[in-house]
């Protein structure tokens, strides 16, 4: 992996896209080199955070597209809040009622 350099951890994000129909899964963030599951993906709460993600739509493997890495621990870290906000906020109660 060219990510990695040294022993230092290395971040990547990208758009989990699949192989078979192009379906876009959502945004991933996560140690480079690590598989694909499901915690990492944003804006989703999944069953199984554990579970390797596959197509929403038709069941078939996925890949990071456009991974890029976040060198920023502090970017890392705003992104972490916002998850941490979402699930607040879906866990406020089912659909958008104000
Ligand atoms: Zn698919």
């Amino acid at each position: 992996m060219y990510w990695q350099r040294g022993s230092s951890t290395v971040f990547v994000t990208g758009t989990v896209t699949c192989l078979h129909c192009g379906y876009v899964c959502g945004q991933w963030a996560g140690r480079a080199g690590a598989p694909l599951i499901a915690a990492g993906l944003r804006n989703t709460r999944p069953p199984d955070p554990t579970a390797p993600i596959c197509c929403g739509r038709c069941q078939g493997p996925v890949f990071l597209d456009g991974a890029t890495a976040v060198r920023s621990t502090a970017r890392l870290q705003r992104i972490a809040r916002l998850r941490r906000q979402i699930a607040e906020m879906d866990a406020r109660g089912p659909g958008r009622a104000a």
